[in-house]
């Protein structure tokens, strides 16, 4: 028997489909396939890729594909970069986070 890559003492019955690690059915979450550590660590926005960072302006965890990254290391979700001008006009204490859009090519709205 195979045991559980996270608790390390139950048998392993599932794979995660995001790391491969085998794990017993209290470490596995059969709605995403994917094991709890990774769970853990799933993308808020899209629920299926791990997040790399947590968005600036609401602090979802968020994956790659689903955010824009303003600066090394500051990263925004998408849903947040769409209405970043509205955010940040009425979120004063967000100011700051207008001094990293500069350079940023902004999102086009008709
Ligand atoms: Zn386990
Ligand atoms: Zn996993
Ligand atoms: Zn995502
Ligand atoms: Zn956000």
């Amino acid at each position: 028997m195979s045991v559980c890559e996270v608790c390390w003492s139950s048998e392993a019955r599932y794979e995660c489909g995001i790391c491969k690690r085998r794990v017993c059915p209290a470490h596995y979450n059969s709605e995403k396939g994917v094991c709890a550590i990774c769970y853990e660590n799933l993308c808020n926005i899209c629920g299926t890729k791990i997040a790399v960072d947590s968005c600036i302006i609401c602090g979802r965890l968020v994956c790659r594909d689903c955010s824009v990254e303003l600066q090394p290391g500051i990263r925004v979700c998408r849903e947040c970069y769409a209405n970043i001008d509205r955010i940040l006009r009425e979120e004063p204490r967000l100011s700051y986070v207008s001094r990293f859009l500069r350079g940023n090519k902004k999102v086009d709205r008709n």
